[in-house]
Parts: C-alpha cells; sequence; structure tokens
C-alpha cells in the first residue's frame, strides 16, 4: 500500500519504521526537523559539547514498555538518574522533596510544623493505595471530591496537591474539580513517583532523546520530506487525496495522521460524525518553555539537588506553580553553567542576560470530555482510509505516542487484509 504518515514526531515515525518494509511510506513534517516533542540541543562549554535535552527525557522502564523495546530494536542505551521532585513555598517556608534519592521529606528548619506531617502521611498513603485505585478504573470521581471522601486537610489539598498536579501539566492552570483522581494516580505512577522499586527509577537516553528519532529516521526508506505543510486530506471510496501548502497534491491508499487531535480536524475535508465529536474533546495548551540560568527559580535551603522544582505561589488556585528542570542534575550533565527549563513561568520572567533560548510547546491537557473519548479509538481509527495517534490518546507522555502508533499497525494490516480479499 502507499502511506502517507503526517508528523515526524515519535508517533508518525513508529509508524513510517514499523510500516516501511512491507509498505511504501512517505512521511511528511511541517517544520524544518523531525521529533516534534522530543528535542536535544547540542550545549558547547570551554572544549567540551553536551547534548541536552528540551524536550522529551525521563522515562521508566517499568511504565514504557514499548519505548523500552524499541530502544532495544534500536540499540539505543539508557541510564539511570536520581529522580527527586521539590516543592517550594518560598513565602511560607515549607519544602518538600518527594524521590528516592532525598535524606529528608520535608526542610529540617520547618520540622514542627504540623502540614509536614499531614503530606507526609498522605505521600505514604497514596503509595500504598495507588495500585487499589487504578485497578477501580473510576474515572468519574473529581480529585476534590475523593480528597473529601479521604479526609485530607484544606491546606495539604491547596499547598500540596494543586501544586502537584498543576505542575505534571507544565504549571498549567487547573483546579481539584476539573482533574479527575484517577488522572493524578495514572500520572504520578506512570512517572515512577510512587514507587521505590529499580524499575519505576527514572532513566535518560546517553547522548540524548534526540537518538531514538535519528536512528528512525535513517531506518526509513523514503526520506522524510520536510518543510511540507499538509493543508487538506480528501478521502474518497478508492484513496485519499493529501494537500500541501504549496498546493501539491499526491494519493494514497492509506492516511496516517501523527499530529494533535484539533490540528488533525482542521484538515479533514468533510470529517464523519465521529471525528467532529471525537478530535475536538482532546484541549491543547500552548505555553513558553524558557532555558536559562536564573538560579532563583531552584532555591530551597534542603540539603540535596533535584532535577524538578515547583515553585509555589500565595495563591495556587489563582496563579499556578512556576516548574523549573535543573537540566544539569536531571540529564547527569556534566556542565557548570546551571542550565534551567522553566514551563510557563506566570509573572517569573527570567532577565534577557539569562535567557538562553525560548521555546514555544503546545500539549494534551487532561480534561473530563478528553478521559470519555479515549476509548472511542477505534471508532474514529480505520475510516475511511484514516489513522489517528499521539500521546492524546493516553496521559501525554512518548509511552503514549508509541502505544497509539502500535495499535494502528494492526488496523492498517487489517485494512490491507480486507482489500485483497475484496
Ligand atoms: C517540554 C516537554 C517536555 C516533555 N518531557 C517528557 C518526558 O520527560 N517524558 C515523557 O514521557 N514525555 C515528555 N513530554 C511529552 C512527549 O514529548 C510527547 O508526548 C511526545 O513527544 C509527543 O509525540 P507525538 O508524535 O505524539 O507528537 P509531536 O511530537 O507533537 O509530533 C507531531 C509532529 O507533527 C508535525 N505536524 C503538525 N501538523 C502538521 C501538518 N499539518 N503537516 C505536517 N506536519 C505536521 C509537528 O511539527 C510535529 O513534528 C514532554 C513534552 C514537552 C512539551
Amino acid at each position: 500500500m502507499r502511506i502517507a504518515v503526517v508528523g515526524a514526531g515519535i508517533a508518525g515515525l513508529t509508524c513510517a519504521y514499523m510500516l516501511c518494509s512491507k509498505h511504501k511510506v512517505y512521511v511528511y513534517e511541517k517544520n524544518n526537523r523531525p521529533g516534534g516533542g522530543i528535542f536535544s540541543i547540542k550545549y558547547k562549554e570551554d572544549n567540551s559539547e553536551s547534548y541536552v535535552d528540551l524536550g522529551f527525557s525521563i522515562y521508566n522502564r517499568k511504565h514504557y514498555p514499548n519505548l523500552v523495546n524499541l530502544l532495544d530494536q534500536l540499540k539505543i542505551r539508557s541510564q539511570e538518574v536520581p529522580k527527586s521532585i521539590i516543592i517550594n513555598h518560598p513565602n511560607s517556608k515549607l519544602y518538600w522533596c518527594l524521590g528516592e534519592n532525598s535524606s529528608s521529606f520535608f526542610s529540617p528548619t520547618t520540622f514542627l510544623k504540623p502540614i509536614n506531617y499531614k503530606v507526609f502521611s498522605l505521600w505514604r498513603r497514596w503509595k500504598k493505595q495507588w495500585k487499589s485505585f487504578l485497578e477501580k478504573k473510576d474515572i468519574k470521581t473529581p480529585l476534590s471530591e475523593y480528597l473529601k471522601e479521604q479526609g485530607v486537610a484544606e491546606d495539604v489539598q491547596k499547598k500540596f496537591v494543586l501544586p502537584l498536579i498543576q505542575s505534571f501539566w507544565c504549571g498549567l492552570r487547573s483546579t481539584l474539580d476539573d482533574m479527575p483522581a484517577y488522572y493524578l494516580f495514572s500520572y504520578l505512577s506512570k512517572i515512577g513517583l510512587l514507587e521505590d522499586h529499580e524499575e519505576a527509577r527514572w532513566r535518560i537516553i546517553r547522548g540524548g532523546g534526540f537518538r531514538i528519532i535519528s536512528q528512525l529516521v535513517s531506518a526509513l526508506i523514503n526520506p522524510v520530506r520536510f518543510y511540507t505543510e499538509i493543508v487538506k486530506i480528501s478521502r474518497r471510496t478508492e484513496y485519499v487525496e493529501i494537500t500541501t501548502h504549496t498546493g501539491e497534491k499526491e494519493t494514497f491508499d492509506v492516511v496516517i495522521l501523527a499530529i494533535p487531535a484539533n490540528d488533525a480536524l482542521k484538515i479533514l475535508e468533510k470529517p464523519t460524525p465521529s471525528e467532529e465529536q471525537i478530535l475536538p474533546s482532546f484541549g491543547y495548551e500552548e505555553f513558553d518553555v524558557v532555558l536559562h540560568s536564573d538560579e532563583r527559580f531552584i532555591q530551597t535551603p534542603l540539603k540535596d539537588p533535584a532535577g524538578w522544582y515547583i515553585q509555589v505561589s500565595d495563591t495556587p488556585e489563582k496563579i499556578p506553580p512556576t516548574v523549573t528542570w535543573k537540566l544539569n542534575h536531571l540529564q547527569q550533565l556534566s556542565i557548570k553553567t546551571p542550565l534551567l527549563l522553566t514551563f510557563a513561568s506566570h509573572g517569573n520572567y527570567v532577565p534577557a542576560d539569562k535567557t538562553i533560548t525560548v521555546l514555544r510547546r503546545k500539549i494534551p491537557k487532561p480534561t473530563w470530555k478528553m478521559l470519555s473519548v479515549q476509548k472511542r479509538f477505534t471508532e474514529i481509527n480505520g475510516t475511511n482510509r484514516t489513522y489517528f495517534c499521539g500521546d492524546y490518546w493516553g496521559d501525554g507522555t512518548l509511552e503514549d505516542s508509541i502505544v497509539s502508533a502500535l495499535q494502528v499497525i494492526p488496523l492498517i494490516e487489517q485494512q490491507q487484509a480486507r482489500t485483497q480479499t475484496i
């Protein structure tokens, strides 16, 4: 079959990689580089160069089995890195550290504050309860209701739970009512925070996440067509016609849309009623990611450094926390300059002389609607020779993109078998 893949992120490239030995596969990418959310830069200091990841960087073996398989196939090596997140309340002088390498959970200087013990016991309780909660598959209970049922104190909800969940979505605004309790545990477990065993430890790709992308691209038979935005997809009974931004048209047997769900809908000519209902239910947020060296974003009296800092405002319900990754620690870089990546900094702007680069990023935002339509994957995948994959079918992680791509492959093979029978 002739297959067009729109989008050279991990989802599109995984599809292309899996299909290219049996089919004629052509990948279209609007940018001048592949990888989408996987983005590494070369950073020079003194006489040495290091690869620094400004997008995907962290995974764990337990909850990323499909990524682990892909890395094995591509013979890409990874390494363990320390797992730690610090929640900072500079104004009320509260500091909590979650992760395996921390010698203290809270700051010794605030030892006697009762909230410390409440947060500590809640965290211990979650570590015991998350599995049974997820097994119930309850996607309806809002986090606010669950916390109330569990008797979690108001100050703990506001100062610990809310900033934590907002930080998972890069410091974007959300409330305890918007968020299903299921999502909290699903995400916390996926990033390995609720388990201490070896398989849940954080890992990074040696030499930068971009190595996955370059290996996939070099395994393809046809080169990726860069600078080629697809602006229209017209489906006919016998074929699919795609139109590029320059007006060129080409026909295929199948098209795979490996781009954000809302962008996919915009380019479909005559979407089906199911596509019109399902695709806009995935919400997205755009925000700036700033690479800088301003250490005010990670100041804390806790003695151990961390990879991930959540700086909380006095009113987290109005001003979400500022999330900063300390890349030197998170990616174990041998670079002396502090390399900090701050997401969606709400009013906490980085001065120009400390800014290295600014990138615009877009991520799926978990909503109630999204959880209810994720179950309808097969309703739109395979109709009218069209397939959809991307991280929006799961929790917005790299593993979710790969899983959705791998779900598309057998559906395409089935379509081919049906066509051959007819
Ligand atoms: C800053 C940041 C850090 C992250 N860190 C982690 C992490 O540590 N661990 C983790 O598991 N996940 C992480 N993620 C999430 C992870 O990077 C994404 O889930 C994953 O990369 C998404 O891959 P995708 O292929 O689904 O989509 P994308 O990567 O978005 O790829 C879509 C591609 O399609 C192209 N495109 C769009 N429209 C068109 C069009 N009309 N025509 C042609 N091309 C088009 C885009 O340019 C893009 O290249 C992070 C995300 C961000 C933003």
